[in-house]
């Protein structure tokens, strides 16, 4: 008769987790090429009305910068966000490929680490660990604005802590065409950039097109959305309203609705995080969940999550 093994084997072959944070952290390299990225097209977003004003805008500039706004903002708030990080429903292998192209033409990072960093603040929403809280100093007035100004941009190019996608998104890294959507991150960067330019000198056959495109498609469109997705992380943390019950300080902002295609109802994401519709009250225009409603008639997203009333009246707090 053997012994008894001292230890079960179902536990000796489980490995110890991932670390929560890389240990290589956040290089100089890495965090002053984000500030670049982060305040030229912030520049050319102040320059934009002294621009307009003197040179006018023309309708060209306009559907060029309205349409990449469209691709990389829904590529963002349904791919990145609702389909990758969440989970809110299930895409056939072109759609999710395409939702990963789109959300890195936002130029936020490649898709793997955007959606670690998410789900890190999703673990530890307004508590210790999360990556951008504008509560993190303090709740008087100076730190409040100095965690506004954090939550909102500089989190980005002053965290040296580095989101482990290992342990947050191993989904993603187990994907071999996903891996190779992060990969081609720069070359999408630059399409997203110069893809504008390209347009609007053919159209208009001229520099000049080319020029005033690249301006206002490229660098003021990414400047727009950089500033209303970032507006979830600071704003909808900080003011709005307390339509469910929540362990965070998420709020629901309605004048933030349109631009971020339902994202500012941020009160009722974080309440619900799989729900595939952020807009649930009355009035509440999610365009995102209109998108994804769209993709399943399709035919190419299916599983979806729509809102479930007893979930939702479970955790309204009563009006
Ligand atoms: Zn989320
Ligand atoms: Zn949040």
């Amino acid at each position: 008769m053997t012994a008894a093994p001292e230890v079960q084997p179902d536990i000796a072959t489980r490995r110890a987790p991932e670390p929560e944070l890389d240990p290589a952290g956040r290089g100089r390299a890495e965090r002053y090429t984000v500030f670049a990225f982060v305040f030229v097209p912030l520049l050319a977003l102040a320059a934009a009305v002294p621009f307009a004003w003197g040179w006018g805008l023309t309708l060209t500039d306009v559907l060029i910068a309205a349409v990449f706004y469209l691709v990389s903002g829904l590529g963002i708030t349904v791919g990145y966000h609702r389909y990758f990080t969440h989970g809110s429903f299930k895409a056939n292998r072109p759609l999710r490929i395409a939702l990963g192209v789109a959300g890195s033409l936002a130029i936020q990072g490649s898709v793997v680490k955007w959606v670690a960093d998410h789900r890190r603040h999703h673990k530890y929403a307004d508590a210790e660990g999360d990556p951008h809280s504008p509560w993190r100093f303090g709740d008087d007035w100076r730190s409040v604005a100095k965690g506004l100004y954090y939550a909102h941009m500089a989190w980005l190019y002053l965290d040296e802590e580095k989101t482990s996608p290992k342990r947050f998104a191993p989904d993603l890294l187990k994907d071999k065409d996903i891996v190779r959507v992060d990969k081609w991150f720069v070359p999408i960067v630059a399409f997203s950039l110069f893809g504008p330019a390209l347009i609007g000198g053919l159209v208009t056959m001229s520099w000049w097109g080319a020029l005033t495109a690249f301006f206002w498609g490229g660098l003021v469109r990414v400047a727009l959305l950089h500033h209303v997705t970032w507006s979830i992380n600071s704003i909808c943390h900080t003011i709005g309203e307390e339509n469910f019950e929540v362990r965070d300080r998420s709020r629901n902002v309605w004048w933030l609705a349109i631009p971020s295609f339902g994202e500012s109802w941020h009160n009722l994401h974080h309440a619900d995080p799989t729900c595939a519709r952020h807009g649930v009250l009355k009035g509440q225009v999610d365009i995102s969940a209109r998108v994804i409603w769209m993709f399943e008639k399709m035919g190419w997203a299916s599983k979806v999550r729509w809102p479930n009333a007893e979930r939702l009246a479970a955790k309204r707090v009563s009006p």
